[in-house]
């Protein structure tokens, strides 16, 4: 479990600022959701934390210690993208040892972490299979168990389940519910989705061109939306 803190975070792309001075701070174990219109800054902010990204102005910090400077493997994360970002040539049971193998964990060791993964997510009859092999939820249940296997502080998804049908899509959020619950890990969790960010989150950011424009519990901003773009995009119709 980990602490997150943003102290005005900003991102300018070829003189355009994309990522306007963002604030916040994620408490330990907390399942927060990034919430916004498409190009509003959330997969930058994401990619800004897990450190695939630089930041060009302001400040990270994760359990107190600032990572600005911090390659993406030293800071304790693992990202889930839409994507899945699965290798094609390998098993299921490789894509999972696969970052284990490059930390030097032991054999045993790792077979051990994939069959109580692979077990906590149900793809233990997949481990043999291609990647092109599964459905599209049983890749991003691979992608989240390549994750997990990872123990990480701070899980970051990114649009996890946009490329799944809506019934899916609605088991799946299940399924990372379920996982917070176990794991207890600190998860940011991007989404374009209001359904998504009012079901799933302990506190949510709603974001707009670059900035926060709240940042809450659900039912703070569905009661008490701070403006119009929030009451509209979130909040209770006044
Ligand atoms: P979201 O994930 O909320 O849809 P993004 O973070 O992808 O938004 O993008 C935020 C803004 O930054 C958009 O205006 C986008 O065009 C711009 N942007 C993102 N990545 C790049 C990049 N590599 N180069 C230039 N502009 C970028
Ligand atoms: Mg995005």
């Amino acid at each position: 479990m980990s602490r997150l803190v943003l102290r005005n975070v900003r991102k300018t792309y070829g003189g355009l600022e994309v990522i306007k001075g963002v604030d916040l701070d994620i408490a330990f174990g907390e399942f927060c959701v990034f919430v916004g219109p498409s190009g509003c800054g959330k997969s930058t902010l994401l990619k800004m934390i897990s450190g695939l990204e630089p930041i060009s102005g302001g400040e990270i910090a994760i359990d107190d210690e600032v990572v600005n400077d911090v390659a993406p493997a030293d800071r304790g994360l693992a990202m889930v993208f839409q994507s899945y970002a699965l290798y094609p040539h390998m098993s299921v049971r490789q894509n999972l040892s696969f970052g284990l193998e490059n930390l030097n964990t032991p054999k045993a060791a790792i077979a051990q972490k994939i069959a109580e993964v692979a077990k906590m997510l149900q793809i233990e009859p997949l481990l043999g299979r291609r990647p092109g092999q599964l459905s599209g939820g049983q890749r991003q249940r691979v992608a989240i168990g390549r994750a997990v296997v990872r123990e990480p502080k701070i899980f970051l998804f990114d649009e996890p389940l946009s490329n799944l049908d809506a019934e899916l899509r609605v088991e799946m959020r299940g399924e990372i519910a379920r996982l917070h619950r176990r794991l207890g890990n600190t998860m940011i969790y991007v989404t374009h989705d209001q359904v998504e960010a009012m079901t799933m989150a302990d506190k949510i950011a709603v974001l707009r061109s670059g900035k926060v424009e709240q940042f809450g519990a659900p039912l703070e901003l569905y009661n008490n939306p701070a403006n119009i773009f929030v009451a509209g995009f979130i909040g209770s119709p006044k």
